[in-house]
């Protein structure tokens, strides 16, 4: 029995102990052959040594991503019967390198047609080859494209077919794998006797067959590899991302080293982070490969031990994600498309960052999602959703037109202004600033933007509360939401600025663009007293050795505001909830269905509703924003939700799934806040009907 047998056999049966890696079994069995074609006294032997992906946790430790042992299935290609018949299209190619002088191959696409007549598959096989050639005297760059077809011979494809139906998977499927695998012989990156993963994460069974049956299964053998699992299956999916295997380009990039780090760099079928923070963080996740240097005797049995540096193990993220949290803003906006997040105030730390639909990362290697899908559920609508904002706005504008001393005390609303509507309230009535943003009055807004701060004064507030620009939150992908200014449109049109466009903006509509995230950042600067966070997601890493360390965090901006005036928002923000007349008082009053919110958690809420038309046939965004407690702010909240139909007002979706999230936060963000007996009974009454007792 061979060593290798051994140890397949004892991963098998304590898969959960033993993590032995692919490479490793590559080195051992396949360079193994390689090797053996030297003269007996070569003696020096290098081996390569794994360690796991580091782990993602949650504030309060829950694992949320981790690896875990599994099995991937690998055609060796010259161990496949026939094997020169089916791996010619790339041994030519493989030909045409050294006497054609390739200079490299791209875009290799393979299509796997149904049975060929004389047996086996079809197989078409393209690829994108950039040759050097002589042209008079100059060495020219041409671009050629190039395809081959392969019948599979009848012993092969039945092989082949044996396995897919183990694997459960179809055999046309891991025909595209082996042949996008062998792409890599031809360029250079890999050897023809190294086994080309083919199935990835295959069950138990199916190894163990494959392992211990290894005559029926000629040129097929199992490698041991580590398995992404995430445990809470779509909970934060967007903000922690999914791996896949590392790319061409990715690994044509990063086969030397990886931002400097030798030990870090890339072979095929190593998995790298493709979104969210398994991206973000990918360098710090990724283990370091370690190396050993061995003196070996004839039979390959180490003598002795030149150098042993060892495998490190990628470091841990502990995020500020709080499960409880995400799961509650998960369950407010399941059903619905749309996007919740829950931010500390003071800190910028997120406590919540859900979008809606969700999609489960483990399943993604096997069923990624439909790319026609209009719901888009890969798509993190906190940071890459961009919406116009409707009358959240105007509470930028509000500060901006205080600060500025540029606020009207009072004006004579008629229901117009320039063509432009108001039909929030009763017409005419005299509104002051307080009652403009309660009642969301639309003409108080349109003749402070245009007679009072200008449309400059106006971006200007937009920009230091950070809208139309990126918040910097540790994300890849992260849209910057759009500000349109007078110079943008002389720019991109060559038009002058209209002051109709200044009522636009200045209610908050098209084409003014925001993120959710961005939102959450204004509102928890109004809630803080000025100060514009960096929003993140990391609290610390703990690499291995076992050293925690925070990552670099930019300074937040301070806004001087001036605290009597950000007062008088704050008191306006609180009415919107409590007061008679308030756009959302219906959301977190008495009413039928539930009771009154401050009787029943101890504490008040300030927030600002928000309709905003997305034209043409779409539907209207509905949002909710704002802060709790009122008097002593802990945490910002932002719920935003796409509507399909356009009469829908931000009031009556999202003001009560904010309610739904905040009743549902736990009482380690809410410390020293009076009430806490009312919001006990309330969780125990809440837990009662939620169990149906
Ligand atoms: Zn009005």
């Amino acid at each position: 029995m061979s060593r290798f047998r051994i140890r397949a056999i004892l991963i098998l049966a304590f898969g959960g102990f033993l993590m032995v890696s692919t490479r490793l079994f590559y080195l051992q069995v396949v360079r193994g052959e390689h090797y053996r074609d030297y003269v007996e006294n070569v003696r020096v032997e290098t081996k390569w040594t794994e360690a796991g992906r580091g782990a993602i946790r949650a504030a309060g430790g829950e694992l949320l991503a981790y690896d875990e042992p599994g099995f991937h299935i690998a055609i060796v290609p010259n161990a496949l019967p026939d094997w020169p018949l089916v791996c010619k299209p790339v041994l030519k190619l493989y030909e045409l390198r050294r006497r054609e002088r390739i200079a490299a191959v791209r875009d290799v696409t393979v299509v796997v047609k149904d049975r060929a007549a004389g047996g086996g598959y079809e197989v078409s096989f393209g690829l994108a080859a950039t040759f050097l050639r002589l042209a008079g005297t100059e060495l020219v760059e041409s671009e050629e494209q190039g395809t081959a077809m392969v019948v599979v011979p009848r012993r092969a494809a039945a092989v082949l077919e044996a396995v897919a139906a183990l694997v459960k998977a179809p055999a046309t499927e891991l025909l595209k794998e082996f042949f996008e695998g062998l792409a890599l012989v031809g360029r250079g990156w890999r050897r023809l006797g190294e086994p080309c993963v083919v199935a990835r994460d295959v069950g138990f069974l199916a190894a163990a067959e494959i392992e211990t049956n290894p005559d029926r299964y000629p040129g097929f053998v199992v490698a041991a590899s580590a398995r992404r699992n995430y445990p809470y299956e779509s909970l934060a999916c967007h903000a922690l991302g999914y791996v896949q295997r590392v790319s061409a380009a990715e690994l044509e990039r990063w086969r030397e080293s990886y931002n400097g780090s030798e030990a870090k760099r890339f072979l095929p079928d190593d998995l790298i982070g493709r979104t969210g923070i398994e991206r973000a963080f990918d360098f710090d996740l990724r283990p370091a490969r370690g190396v050993q240097t061995l003196e070996v005797d004839a039979a390959r049995r180490t003598q002795r031990v030149l150098e042993d540096v060892p495998a490190e193990h990628g470091a841990d993220l502990y995020l500020s994600l709080d499960r409880e949290v995400q799961s509650a803003a998960e369950a407010a906006i399941e059903g619905h498309i749309g996007a919740a997040i829950v931010m500390e105030a003071a800190s910028g730390r997120i406590l919540a960052m859900a979008s809606s639909p969700r999609y489960n990362p483990n399943d993604l290697p096997r069923k990624p999602p439909d790319p026609n899908d209009k719901t888009a559920p890969l798509l993190n609508r906190a940071i890459q959703g961009q919406y116009p904002l409707g009358s959240a706005f105007k509470l930028i504008e509000a500060i901006g037109a205080l600060e500025d001393n540029k606020a009207p005390a009072s004006i004579e609303c008629t229901g117009a202004y320039l063509g432009h509507l108001c039909e929030n309230h009763s017409v005419p009535m005299h509104v002051d600033l307080e009652n403009a943003l309660k009642r969301s009055c639309n003409v108080y807004f349109y003749r402070t933007a245009n007679e009072f701060l200008g449309i400059n004064g106006v971006v200007k507030w937009a920009e230091r509360f950070g809208l139309g620009q990126r918040t910097g939150v540790s994300l890849p992908h992260e849209r910057p939401g759009f500000l349109p200014t007078p110079a943008w449109k002389l720019k991109k049109y060559g038009e002058p600025w209209y002051a109709g466009e200044t009522c636009n903006v200045a209610i908050g509509q098209y084409p003014l663009e925001v993120t959710p995230l961005q939102v959450c950042r204004f509102v928890a600067a109004i809630a803080n007293g000025g100060r514009l966070v960096r929003p993140r997601l990391v609290d610390k890493l703990v690499g291995a050795d076992g050293r925690p360390r925070t990552p670099e965090e930019d300074p937040s901006e301070t806004l001087r505001l001036t605290p009597a005036k950000l007062d008088r928002i704050h008191k306006v923000m609180r009415s919107v909830c409590h007061e008679l007349g308030g756009t959302a008082r219906k959301a977190f009053g008495r009413s039928e269905a539930h009771g009154d919110f401050a009787q029943e958690q101890g504490y008040e809420v300030a927030g600002k509703t928000s309709t905003a038309e997305r034209g043409g046939a779409r539907g209207n965004i509905g949002w909710f924003v704002g802060f709790a407690p009122c008097s002593s702010p802990r945490i910002a909240f932002t719920v935003m939700i796409e509507h399909e139909e356009q009469r829908i007002h931000g009031a009556d979706v999202a003001a009560p799934l904010a309610r739904r999230i905040l009743e549902r936060l736990p009482e380690r963000y809410l410390e020293g806040v009076p009430g806490r007996e009312l919001r006990e009974r309330f969780r125990e009454r809440l837990a009662r009907r939620e169990s149906g007792t």
